[in-house]
Protein backbone atom coordinates (compact mmCIF):
# COMPACT_ATOMS: atom_id res chain seq x y z
CA UNK A 1 0.00 0.00 0.00
CA UNK A 2 1.17 3.47 -1.01
CA UNK A 3 0.65 6.97 1.10
CA UNK A 4 1.43 9.95 -1.38
CA UNK A 5 3.17 12.99 0.65
CA UNK A 6 0.90 15.17 -2.06
CA UNK A 7 -2.33 13.72 -0.41
CA UNK A 8 -3.24 16.57 1.73
CA UNK A 9 -3.14 18.75 -1.74
CA UNK A 10 -5.59 16.15 -3.39
CA UNK A 11 -8.26 16.74 -0.63
CA UNK A 12 -7.68 20.17 -0.63
CA UNK A 13 -8.18 20.74 -4.38
CA UNK A 14 -11.97 18.89 -4.32
CA UNK A 15 -14.83 20.18 -2.70
CA UNK A 16 -15.76 16.38 -2.29
CA UNK A 17 -14.77 13.82 0.45
CA UNK A 18 -11.50 12.13 0.34
CA UNK A 19 -10.58 9.17 1.78
CA UNK A 20 -7.29 7.31 2.46
CA UNK A 21 -6.11 3.85 3.38
CA UNK A 22 -6.67 3.31 6.58
CA UNK A 23 -9.66 5.72 6.79
CA UNK A 24 -13.28 5.12 7.40
CA UNK A 25 -15.02 3.52 5.07
CA UNK A 26 -11.68 2.88 2.70
CA UNK A 27 -12.13 -1.14 2.89
CA UNK A 28 -15.56 -0.79 1.52
CA UNK A 29 -15.10 1.82 -1.36
CA UNK A 30 -11.82 -0.19 -2.92
CA UNK A 31 -13.79 -2.93 -3.44
CA UNK A 32 -15.44 -4.17 -6.68
CA UNK A 33 -17.92 -6.56 -7.19
CA UNK A 34 -15.01 -9.52 -8.22
CA UNK A 35 -13.88 -9.95 -4.47
CA UNK A 36 -11.00 -11.62 -6.83
CA UNK A 37 -10.12 -8.04 -7.10
CA UNK A 38 -8.02 -6.95 -4.29
CA UNK A 39 -6.45 -3.60 -5.80
CA UNK A 40 -5.21 -0.48 -2.76
CA UNK A 41 -5.69 2.95 -4.55
CA UNK A 42 -3.46 6.02 -3.03
CA UNK A 43 -7.02 7.66 -2.26
CA UNK A 44 -10.33 7.47 -3.55
CA UNK A 45 -12.35 10.60 -4.33
CA UNK A 46 -16.01 10.61 -3.67
CA UNK A 47 -17.26 12.94 -6.93
CA UNK A 48 -20.78 14.99 -6.27
CA UNK A 49 -20.31 16.12 -9.53
CA UNK A 50 -18.47 17.22 -13.03
CA UNK A 51 -16.83 19.61 -11.13
CA UNK A 52 -15.59 17.27 -8.31
CA UNK A 53 -14.12 15.11 -11.33
CA UNK A 54 -12.45 17.44 -13.34
CA UNK A 55 -10.53 19.23 -10.24
CA UNK A 56 -9.42 15.79 -9.27
CA UNK A 57 -8.69 14.56 -12.78
CA UNK A 58 -6.73 18.05 -12.50
CA UNK A 59 -4.49 17.75 -9.61
CA UNK A 60 -3.67 13.55 -10.92
CA UNK A 61 -2.39 15.34 -14.00
CA UNK A 62 -0.29 17.76 -12.54
CA UNK A 63 1.40 15.38 -9.99
CA UNK A 64 1.84 12.72 -12.41
CA UNK A 65 -0.61 10.29 -10.28
CA UNK A 66 -2.02 7.63 -12.20
CA UNK A 67 -6.15 7.48 -11.99
CA UNK A 68 -8.93 5.01 -12.27
CA UNK A 69 -12.73 5.61 -12.52
CA UNK A 70 -15.44 3.68 -10.71
CA UNK A 71 -19.47 3.79 -12.16
CA UNK A 72 -20.92 0.71 -10.28
CA UNK A 73 -17.87 -1.42 -9.87
CA UNK A 74 -18.93 -4.20 -11.98
CA UNK A 75 -16.16 -4.89 -14.58
CA UNK A 76 -15.13 -8.35 -13.98
CA UNK A 77 -11.21 -7.04 -15.10
CA UNK A 78 -11.66 -4.60 -12.40
CA UNK A 79 -10.11 -1.77 -14.28
CA UNK A 80 -11.98 0.33 -12.11
CA UNK A 81 -9.51 0.29 -9.29
CA UNK A 82 -5.51 0.04 -9.33
CA UNK A 83 -2.88 -0.11 -6.63
CA UNK A 84 -1.06 3.34 -6.48
CA UNK A 85 -4.01 5.00 -8.28
CA UNK A 86 -6.35 7.66 -7.15
CA UNK A 87 -9.72 6.44 -7.85
CA UNK A 88 -12.31 8.51 -9.11
CA UNK A 89 -15.59 7.67 -7.68
CA UNK A 90 -18.77 8.66 -9.74
CA UNK A 91 -20.79 6.54 -7.18
CA UNK A 92 -22.78 9.44 -5.20
CA UNK A 93 -23.91 10.99 -8.40
CA UNK A 94 -27.23 8.57 -8.49
CA UNK A 95 -29.81 10.89 -9.35
CA UNK A 96 -32.29 10.16 -12.58
CA UNK A 97 -34.56 12.54 -14.03
CA UNK A 98 -37.41 11.91 -16.44
CA UNK A 99 -38.65 14.31 -19.34
CA UNK A 100 -41.71 13.04 -20.91
CA UNK A 101 -41.37 16.06 -23.87
CA UNK A 102 -38.28 14.99 -24.62
CA UNK A 103 -38.72 11.30 -24.26
CA UNK A 104 -35.04 10.92 -22.45
CA UNK A 105 -33.68 10.04 -18.86
CA UNK A 106 -31.00 12.26 -17.88
CA UNK A 107 -28.55 9.15 -15.30
CA UNK A 108 -25.82 10.29 -12.81
CA UNK A 109 -22.62 9.07 -13.86
CA UNK A 110 -22.72 6.67 -11.04
CA UNK A 111 -26.08 5.08 -11.21
CA UNK A 112 -26.97 1.54 -11.03
CA UNK A 113 -29.22 0.28 -13.32
CA UNK A 114 -31.65 -1.01 -10.89
CA UNK A 115 -32.00 3.19 -10.08
CA UNK A 116 -32.81 3.95 -13.77
CA UNK A 117 -35.48 1.14 -14.08
CA UNK A 118 -36.81 2.14 -10.55
CA UNK A 119 -37.46 5.85 -12.12
CA UNK A 120 -38.83 4.82 -15.39
CA UNK A 121 -41.16 2.19 -14.29
CA UNK A 122 -43.87 5.15 -13.15
CA UNK A 123 -44.20 6.32 -15.99
CA UNK A 124 -44.15 2.82 -17.80
CA UNK A 125 -41.06 3.43 -19.99
CA UNK A 126 -37.74 1.72 -19.60
CA UNK A 127 -34.22 1.81 -21.69
CA UNK A 128 -32.49 -1.90 -22.98
CA UNK A 129 -29.72 -2.41 -20.40
CA UNK A 130 -28.33 -4.63 -17.67
CA UNK A 131 -30.18 -7.76 -16.09
CA UNK A 132 -28.25 -7.23 -12.65
CA UNK A 133 -29.85 -4.22 -11.14
CA UNK A 134 -26.76 -3.21 -9.23
CA UNK A 135 -24.21 -3.18 -12.28
CA UNK A 136 -23.61 0.43 -13.29
CA UNK A 137 -24.81 2.47 -15.96
CA UNK A 138 -21.44 3.97 -16.88
CA UNK A 139 -19.34 0.89 -17.95
CA UNK A 140 -22.21 -0.74 -19.08
CA UNK A 141 -23.17 1.91 -21.34
CA UNK A 142 -19.90 2.68 -22.41
CA UNK A 143 -18.91 -0.95 -23.81
CA UNK A 144 -22.49 -0.98 -25.62
CA UNK A 145 -24.96 -2.81 -23.85
CA UNK A 146 -27.60 -5.97 -23.68
CA UNK A 147 -30.42 -6.95 -21.91
CA UNK A 148 -33.74 -8.41 -21.53
CA UNK A 149 -35.08 -5.76 -23.97
CA UNK A 150 -32.33 -5.65 -26.56
CA UNK A 151 -33.88 -8.36 -28.27
CA UNK A 152 -36.60 -6.17 -29.16
CA UNK A 153 -34.98 -2.85 -29.36
CA UNK A 154 -31.13 -3.26 -29.37
CA UNK A 155 -28.15 -1.97 -27.61
CA UNK A 156 -28.50 0.52 -24.66
CA UNK A 157 -26.15 2.94 -26.81
CA UNK A 158 -28.53 2.66 -29.65
CA UNK A 159 -30.42 4.92 -26.57
CA UNK A 160 -27.61 7.63 -25.73
CA UNK A 161 -28.11 10.72 -26.71
CA UNK A 162 -25.83 12.56 -24.76
CA UNK A 163 -22.83 12.56 -22.45
CA UNK A 164 -21.64 15.03 -20.04
CA UNK A 165 -17.91 13.66 -19.41
CA UNK A 166 -14.74 15.26 -18.04
CA UNK A 167 -11.71 14.89 -20.59
CA UNK A 168 -7.96 14.37 -20.11
CA UNK A 169 -7.59 18.36 -20.38
CA UNK A 170 -9.95 18.56 -17.45
CA UNK A 171 -12.79 20.37 -19.51
CA UNK A 172 -16.28 19.19 -18.98
CA UNK A 173 -17.85 18.39 -22.23
CA UNK A 174 -21.10 17.91 -23.44
CA UNK A 175 -20.80 15.18 -26.25
CA UNK A 176 -23.44 13.83 -28.88
CA UNK A 177 -23.39 12.97 -31.94
CA UNK A 178 -23.96 16.84 -33.34
CA UNK A 179 -21.28 18.01 -30.59
CA UNK A 180 -17.69 16.38 -30.90
CA UNK A 181 -19.10 13.96 -32.97
CA UNK A 182 -15.95 11.35 -33.25
CA UNK A 183 -15.54 10.82 -29.34
CA UNK A 184 -19.39 10.10 -29.09
CA UNK A 185 -18.72 7.58 -32.11
CA UNK A 186 -16.14 6.30 -29.46
CA UNK A 187 -18.12 6.41 -25.87
CA UNK A 188 -20.47 4.00 -27.35
CA UNK A 189 -18.50 0.71 -27.20
CA UNK A 190 -15.15 1.70 -26.46
CA UNK A 191 -16.08 4.45 -24.19
CA UNK A 192 -13.97 2.84 -20.54
CA UNK A 193 -10.87 5.21 -21.84
CA UNK A 194 -11.37 8.58 -23.00
CA UNK A 195 -12.95 10.30 -19.66
CA UNK A 196 -15.00 10.43 -16.29
CA UNK A 197 -18.69 10.24 -17.48
CA UNK A 198 -20.63 12.30 -15.02
CA UNK A 199 -24.04 12.18 -16.78
CA UNK A 200 -26.01 10.36 -19.72
CA UNK A 201 -29.02 11.21 -21.33
CA UNK A 202 -30.72 8.44 -22.77
CA UNK A 203 -34.22 8.41 -25.19
CA UNK A 204 -36.40 5.66 -23.79
CA UNK A 205 -38.87 3.03 -25.16
CA UNK A 206 -42.54 2.21 -24.02
CA UNK A 207 -42.41 -1.07 -21.69
CA UNK A 208 -44.00 -3.49 -24.25
CA UNK A 209 -46.17 -5.29 -21.05
CA UNK A 210 -45.65 -7.67 -18.15
CA UNK A 211 -42.44 -9.96 -18.78
CA UNK A 212 -43.63 -14.00 -18.92
CA UNK A 213 -40.57 -15.91 -17.68
CA UNK A 214 -40.50 -19.71 -18.41
CA UNK A 215 -37.82 -21.91 -16.89
CA UNK A 216 -37.85 -25.73 -17.45
CA UNK A 217 -35.22 -27.84 -16.09
CA UNK A 218 -34.07 -31.19 -17.64
CA UNK A 219 -32.14 -34.16 -17.00
CA UNK A 220 -28.49 -34.99 -17.97
CA UNK A 221 -29.54 -37.33 -21.05
CA UNK A 222 -31.80 -34.49 -22.32
CA UNK A 223 -29.00 -31.76 -22.98
CA UNK A 224 -28.08 -32.52 -26.25
CA UNK A 225 -31.08 -32.47 -27.70
CA UNK A 226 -31.83 -29.85 -26.36
CA UNK A 227 -28.92 -27.65 -27.33
CA UNK A 228 -29.59 -28.70 -30.62
CA UNK A 229 -33.20 -27.32 -30.49
CA UNK A 230 -31.76 -24.10 -28.89
CA UNK A 231 -29.28 -23.71 -31.67
CA UNK A 232 -31.72 -24.38 -34.43
CA UNK A 233 -35.01 -22.83 -32.88
CA UNK A 234 -33.54 -19.82 -30.92
CA UNK A 235 -32.38 -17.10 -33.30
CA UNK A 236 -35.44 -17.18 -35.18
CA UNK A 237 -37.85 -16.91 -32.09
CA UNK A 238 -39.45 -14.05 -31.94
CA UNK A 239 -38.03 -10.46 -30.98
CA UNK A 240 -39.95 -9.94 -27.93
CA UNK A 241 -38.95 -13.48 -26.89
CA UNK A 242 -35.49 -13.37 -24.95
CA UNK A 243 -33.77 -17.47 -24.59
CA UNK A 244 -31.87 -18.72 -22.16
CA UNK A 245 -30.19 -22.10 -21.55
CA UNK A 246 -27.41 -22.87 -18.92
CA UNK A 247 -25.82 -26.35 -18.01
CA UNK A 248 -25.03 -26.99 -14.02
CA UNK A 249 -25.23 -28.98 -11.38
CA UNK A 250 -28.53 -28.41 -9.69
CA UNK A 251 -27.66 -28.16 -5.43
CA UNK A 252 -28.18 -30.22 -3.52
CA UNK A 253 -30.59 -28.55 -1.83
CA UNK A 254 -33.01 -27.51 -4.46
CA UNK A 255 -35.99 -29.52 -3.24
CA UNK A 256 -38.19 -28.91 -5.68
CA UNK A 257 -36.46 -31.36 -7.89
CA UNK A 258 -36.92 -35.45 -7.58
CA UNK A 259 -34.45 -36.35 -5.52
CA UNK A 260 -32.42 -38.32 -7.96
CA UNK A 261 -31.48 -35.47 -10.00
CA UNK A 262 -30.39 -33.38 -6.91
CA UNK A 263 -26.58 -32.46 -7.21
CA UNK A 264 -26.42 -34.27 -10.96
CA UNK A 265 -25.58 -32.47 -13.78
CA UNK A 266 -29.19 -30.68 -15.51
CA UNK A 267 -29.98 -28.00 -18.13
CA UNK A 268 -31.93 -24.94 -17.82
CA UNK A 269 -34.09 -23.47 -20.82
CA UNK A 270 -35.86 -19.82 -20.06
CA UNK A 271 -38.22 -17.77 -22.09
CA UNK A 272 -38.44 -13.84 -21.03
CA UNK A 273 -41.58 -13.33 -23.29
CA UNK A 274 -42.24 -9.20 -22.86
CA UNK A 275 -46.04 -8.51 -24.17
CA UNK A 276 -49.65 -9.88 -23.48
CA UNK A 277 -49.48 -13.11 -21.26
CA UNK A 278 -52.22 -14.93 -23.00
CA UNK A 279 -49.95 -15.34 -25.66
CA UNK A 280 -46.67 -16.68 -24.48
CA UNK A 281 -47.62 -20.18 -24.17
CA UNK A 282 -47.68 -19.90 -28.29
CA UNK A 283 -44.95 -17.94 -28.78
CA UNK A 284 -42.14 -19.61 -26.40
CA UNK A 285 -43.56 -23.30 -27.05
CA UNK A 286 -41.26 -24.11 -29.82
CA UNK A 287 -38.37 -24.21 -27.63
CA UNK A 288 -39.39 -26.64 -25.07
CA UNK A 289 -40.55 -29.34 -27.66
CA UNK A 290 -37.67 -31.63 -26.85
CA UNK A 291 -37.02 -33.56 -23.26
CA UNK A 292 -38.50 -34.66 -20.07
CA UNK A 293 -38.41 -31.63 -17.82
CA UNK A 294 -38.04 -32.43 -14.28
CA UNK A 295 -39.46 -28.56 -13.29
CA UNK A 296 -41.21 -26.22 -14.75
CA UNK A 297 -42.17 -22.90 -13.58
CA UNK A 298 -43.80 -19.86 -15.10
CA UNK A 299 -44.05 -16.45 -13.34
CA UNK A 300 -45.41 -12.78 -15.39
CA UNK A 301 -43.89 -10.43 -13.68
CA UNK A 302 -43.49 -6.27 -14.48
CA UNK A 303 -40.50 -5.40 -16.02
CA UNK A 304 -38.78 -3.54 -12.87
CA UNK A 305 -38.76 -7.05 -11.17
CA UNK A 306 -37.60 -9.14 -13.58
CA UNK A 307 -34.50 -6.67 -13.34
CA UNK A 308 -34.16 -6.98 -9.52
CA UNK A 309 -34.63 -11.07 -9.86
CA UNK A 310 -31.30 -12.24 -9.72
CA UNK A 311 -29.72 -9.56 -7.99
CA UNK A 312 -28.85 -12.13 -5.41
CA UNK A 313 -27.59 -14.99 -6.76
CA UNK A 314 -24.85 -12.55 -9.07
CA UNK A 315 -24.45 -10.82 -5.28
CA UNK A 316 -21.16 -9.00 -3.98
CA UNK A 317 -18.33 -11.00 -2.29
CA UNK A 318 -17.76 -13.91 -4.51
CA UNK A 319 -14.60 -13.78 -6.92
CA UNK A 320 -14.93 -14.80 -10.71
CA UNK A 321 -13.12 -15.09 -13.57
CA UNK A 322 -15.67 -15.49 -17.03
CA UNK A 323 -15.04 -15.79 -20.85
CA UNK A 324 -17.34 -14.60 -23.15
CA UNK A 325 -17.44 -15.79 -26.70
CA UNK A 326 -19.65 -15.63 -29.52
CA UNK A 327 -19.64 -18.45 -31.59
CA UNK A 328 -19.66 -18.58 -35.43
CA UNK A 329 -21.23 -21.92 -35.28
CA UNK A 330 -22.25 -24.73 -33.43
CA UNK A 331 -21.85 -27.97 -34.94
CA UNK A 332 -23.03 -31.02 -32.61
CA UNK A 333 -18.90 -31.42 -32.22
CA UNK A 334 -18.68 -28.35 -29.84
CA UNK A 335 -21.93 -29.67 -27.99
CA UNK A 336 -19.69 -32.97 -27.23
CA UNK A 337 -16.69 -30.78 -25.75
CA UNK A 338 -18.69 -28.22 -23.96
CA UNK A 339 -20.69 -31.04 -22.36
CA UNK A 340 -17.13 -32.82 -21.25
CA UNK A 341 -15.99 -29.55 -19.72
CA UNK A 342 -19.45 -28.65 -17.71
CA UNK A 343 -19.40 -31.90 -16.24
CA UNK A 344 -15.72 -31.58 -15.31
CA UNK A 345 -16.68 -28.26 -13.58
CA UNK A 346 -14.24 -28.05 -10.16
CA UNK A 347 -16.11 -25.69 -8.97
CA UNK A 348 -19.25 -25.91 -5.85
CA UNK A 349 -22.63 -24.51 -6.72
CA UNK A 350 -22.81 -20.90 -5.00
CA UNK A 351 -26.28 -20.09 -5.92
CA UNK A 352 -27.73 -18.04 -2.88
CA UNK A 353 -31.36 -19.88 -2.07
CA UNK A 354 -33.26 -22.50 -2.88
CA UNK A 355 -35.05 -20.95 -5.16
CA UNK A 356 -35.03 -21.47 -8.36
CA UNK A 357 -35.34 -18.90 -10.88
CA UNK A 358 -34.40 -18.53 -14.70
CA UNK A 359 -31.21 -17.79 -13.95
CA UNK A 360 -28.27 -18.73 -12.03
CA UNK A 361 -24.37 -18.32 -11.80
CA UNK A 362 -23.38 -21.40 -14.20
CA UNK A 363 -19.92 -22.96 -15.36
CA UNK A 364 -21.50 -22.35 -18.97
CA UNK A 365 -24.87 -20.30 -20.78
CA UNK A 366 -26.09 -19.59 -24.16
CA UNK A 367 -28.17 -16.82 -25.23
CA UNK A 368 -29.84 -16.96 -28.77
CA UNK A 369 -29.26 -13.69 -30.82
CA UNK A 370 -31.97 -12.94 -33.46
CA UNK A 371 -31.63 -13.51 -37.28
CA UNK A 372 -31.34 -9.88 -38.14
CA UNK A 373 -27.95 -8.15 -37.59
CA UNK A 374 -28.00 -4.77 -35.36
CA UNK A 375 -26.60 -2.09 -37.41
CA UNK A 376 -23.06 -0.97 -35.60
CA UNK A 377 -22.24 1.56 -37.93
CA UNK A 378 -22.41 4.91 -35.79
CA UNK A 379 -20.97 3.40 -33.20
CA UNK A 380 -17.51 1.56 -31.64
CA UNK A 381 -19.08 -1.35 -30.84
CA UNK A 382 -17.10 -4.32 -31.81
CA UNK A 383 -20.52 -5.36 -34.88
CA UNK A 384 -20.14 -9.08 -33.34
CA UNK A 385 -22.63 -10.43 -35.56
CA UNK A 386 -23.47 -14.26 -34.17
CA UNK A 387 -26.99 -15.97 -33.62
CA UNK A 388 -25.38 -17.21 -30.12
CA UNK A 389 -23.19 -15.83 -27.56
CA UNK A 390 -21.91 -18.02 -24.26
CA UNK A 391 -20.25 -17.21 -21.43
CA UNK A 392 -17.56 -20.03 -19.77
CA UNK A 393 -17.56 -18.84 -15.58
CA UNK A 394 -15.80 -19.71 -12.20
CA UNK A 395 -17.46 -18.71 -9.21
CA UNK A 396 -15.35 -19.23 -5.90
CA UNK A 397 -15.31 -17.78 -2.56
CA UNK A 398 -11.96 -18.93 -1.38
CA UNK A 399 -8.37 -18.28 -2.85
CA UNK A 400 -7.23 -21.80 -2.84
CA UNK A 401 -9.78 -23.05 -5.49
CA UNK A 402 -8.93 -20.11 -7.59
CA UNK A 403 -6.14 -21.74 -9.98
CA UNK A 404 -7.79 -24.93 -11.07
CA UNK A 405 -11.05 -22.94 -11.85
CA UNK A 406 -9.16 -20.14 -13.89
CA UNK A 407 -7.02 -23.41 -15.69
CA UNK A 408 -10.25 -24.58 -15.89
CA UNK A 409 -12.20 -21.30 -18.01
CA UNK A 410 -9.02 -21.01 -19.84
CA UNK A 411 -8.89 -24.71 -21.13
CA UNK A 412 -12.24 -24.92 -21.86
CA UNK A 413 -12.34 -22.13 -23.96
CA UNK A 414 -9.28 -23.09 -25.87
CA UNK A 415 -11.01 -26.13 -26.49
CA UNK A 416 -14.13 -24.44 -28.31
CA UNK A 417 -11.93 -21.33 -29.88
CA UNK A 418 -11.75 -22.67 -33.15
CA UNK A 419 -15.87 -21.75 -33.40
CA UNK A 420 -15.21 -18.58 -31.60
CA UNK A 421 -16.62 -15.05 -33.36
CA UNK A 422 -14.98 -13.04 -30.74
CA UNK A 423 -16.37 -11.67 -27.40
CA UNK A 424 -18.11 -8.97 -25.41
CA UNK A 425 -15.59 -6.03 -24.11
CA UNK A 426 -17.91 -5.96 -21.57
CA UNK A 427 -17.63 -9.57 -20.22
CA UNK A 428 -13.58 -9.81 -20.36
CA UNK A 429 -11.92 -11.10 -16.81
CA UNK A 430 -8.70 -9.83 -18.37
CA UNK A 431 -7.70 -6.57 -19.74
CA UNK A 432 -7.39 -6.42 -23.23
CA UNK A 433 -3.64 -5.38 -24.60
CA UNK A 434 -2.91 -3.42 -27.84
CA UNK A 435 -2.85 -6.60 -29.81
CA UNK A 436 -5.92 -8.35 -28.17
CA UNK A 437 -7.77 -4.77 -28.62
CA UNK A 438 -6.82 -4.64 -31.91
CA UNK A 439 -8.41 -7.78 -32.70
CA UNK A 440 -11.02 -6.92 -30.64
CA UNK A 441 -12.95 -3.64 -32.40
CA UNK A 442 -10.99 -4.93 -35.50
CA UNK A 443 -11.67 -2.54 -38.30
CA UNK A 444 -12.83 0.63 -35.91
CA UNK A 445 -9.29 -0.02 -34.10
CA UNK A 446 -7.31 2.75 -36.51
CA UNK A 447 -10.21 5.06 -35.72
CA UNK A 448 -10.57 4.65 -32.02
CA UNK A 449 -6.71 5.44 -31.81
CA UNK A 450 -7.06 8.24 -33.84
CA UNK A 451 -9.97 9.53 -31.44
CA UNK A 452 -7.87 8.54 -28.18
CA UNK A 453 -4.62 10.65 -29.63
CA UNK A 454 -6.78 13.73 -29.86
CA UNK A 455 -8.55 13.28 -26.84
CA UNK A 456 -5.95 11.88 -24.22
CA UNK A 457 -2.65 12.11 -25.96
CA UNK A 458 -0.88 11.09 -22.99
CA UNK A 459 -3.40 8.39 -22.09
CA UNK A 460 -4.43 9.67 -18.84
CA UNK A 461 -7.02 7.36 -18.91
CA UNK A 462 -4.69 4.07 -18.95
CA UNK A 463 -6.66 1.42 -17.15
CA UNK A 464 -9.90 1.10 -19.27
CA UNK A 465 -11.18 -2.07 -20.27
CA UNK A 466 -8.81 -1.95 -23.55
CA UNK A 467 -5.11 -0.98 -24.43
CA UNK A 468 -5.62 1.42 -27.18
CA UNK A 469 -1.87 1.91 -28.31
CA UNK A 470 -1.43 5.53 -29.72
CA UNK A 471 1.24 4.35 -32.07
CA UNK A 472 -1.11 1.25 -33.58
CA UNK A 473 0.08 -0.65 -36.48
CA UNK A 474 -0.70 -3.96 -37.68
CA UNK A 475 -2.96 -6.27 -38.96
CA UNK A 476 -6.44 -5.84 -38.13
CA UNK A 477 -9.12 -8.83 -37.47
CA UNK A 478 -12.74 -7.86 -37.81
CA UNK A 479 -14.16 -10.76 -35.53
CA UNK A 480 -17.26 -11.51 -37.92
C1 LIG B 1 -23.43 -9.57 -12.38
C2 LIG B 1 -23.17 -8.88 -13.70
C3 LIG B 1 -24.19 -8.76 -14.60
C4 LIG B 1 -23.96 -8.13 -15.82
N1 LIG B 1 -24.99 -8.04 -16.70
C5 LIG B 1 -24.80 -7.41 -17.87
C6 LIG B 1 -25.86 -7.27 -18.79
O1 LIG B 1 -26.95 -7.72 -18.56
N2 LIG B 1 -25.62 -6.61 -19.93
C7 LIG B 1 -24.40 -6.08 -20.24
O2 LIG B 1 -24.27 -5.48 -21.29
N3 LIG B 1 -23.37 -6.21 -19.38
C8 LIG B 1 -23.54 -6.86 -18.21
N4 LIG B 1 -22.51 -6.99 -17.35
C9 LIG B 1 -21.18 -6.51 -17.73
C10 LIG B 1 -21.07 -5.03 -17.40
O3 LIG B 1 -21.59 -4.29 -18.47
C11 LIG B 1 -19.60 -4.65 -17.19
O4 LIG B 1 -19.10 -5.37 -16.10
C12 LIG B 1 -19.43 -3.15 -16.98
O5 LIG B 1 -18.07 -2.84 -17.13
C13 LIG B 1 -19.90 -2.73 -15.61
O6 LIG B 1 -19.92 -1.35 -15.49
P1 LIG B 1 -19.71 -0.71 -14.05
O7 LIG B 1 -19.87 0.76 -14.17
O8 LIG B 1 -20.55 -1.41 -13.04
O9 LIG B 1 -18.23 -1.16 -13.76
P2 LIG B 1 -16.87 -0.46 -13.30
O10 LIG B 1 -16.03 -1.61 -12.90
O11 LIG B 1 -17.10 0.63 -12.34
O12 LIG B 1 -16.34 0.16 -14.64
C14 LIG B 1 -16.07 -0.58 -15.79
C15 LIG B 1 -15.14 0.22 -16.69
O13 LIG B 1 -15.77 1.44 -17.05
C16 LIG B 1 -15.01 2.55 -16.56
N5 LIG B 1 -15.95 3.50 -15.96
C17 LIG B 1 -16.80 3.25 -14.95
N6 LIG B 1 -17.50 4.34 -14.66
C18 LIG B 1 -17.09 5.30 -15.51
C19 LIG B 1 -17.44 6.64 -15.70
N7 LIG B 1 -18.37 7.24 -14.94
N8 LIG B 1 -16.81 7.33 -16.68
C20 LIG B 1 -15.88 6.74 -17.46
N9 LIG B 1 -15.48 5.47 -17.31
C21 LIG B 1 -16.09 4.76 -16.34
C22 LIG B 1 -14.09 1.99 -15.50
O14 LIG B 1 -12.92 2.74 -15.38
C23 LIG B 1 -13.83 0.59 -16.01
O15 LIG B 1 -12.80 0.56 -16.95
C24 LIG B 1 -22.69 -7.61 -16.12
C25 LIG B 1 -21.66 -7.74 -15.20
C26 LIG B 1 -21.89 -8.38 -14.00
C27 LIG B 1 -20.76 -8.54 -13.05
Amino acid sequence: MQQSPELPTLAEAVTCEVVHPGESGYETLRRVWNADIDQHPIAIVRCAGAADAAAALTWCVDNGVPVTVRGGGHNLAGTAVADGSVLIDTGLMRKVTINTQTHTLTVGGGCRWGDVDRAAEPYNVALPAGVVSHTGVAGLTLGGGVGYLSRMFGSTVDFLREVEMVTADGVVRRISAENEPDLFWALKGAGHNFGIATEFVFDYVDLPGLATVRLALYPSEDRKDILRLFRDRGPSMPDNVGTYVRLYRSPDYWSQLPREHRGKPIISVATVTYGNPAEEPALSASLFEVGSPIYESVRTIPHVTLQHATDDEFRYGISHYWRHMAFRELPDEIFDTILRFVDAYPGRSLNSSSFITHQTMCPFELIAGKLTPRDHSNDSTTGIHSHWAGNIGADWEYADERPELVAWVKSFASAISEWENGTYINFTSERSDAGGSRKIYGSKYDRLVEVKTKYDPTNVFAHGLVDLELDAAGDSWAGE
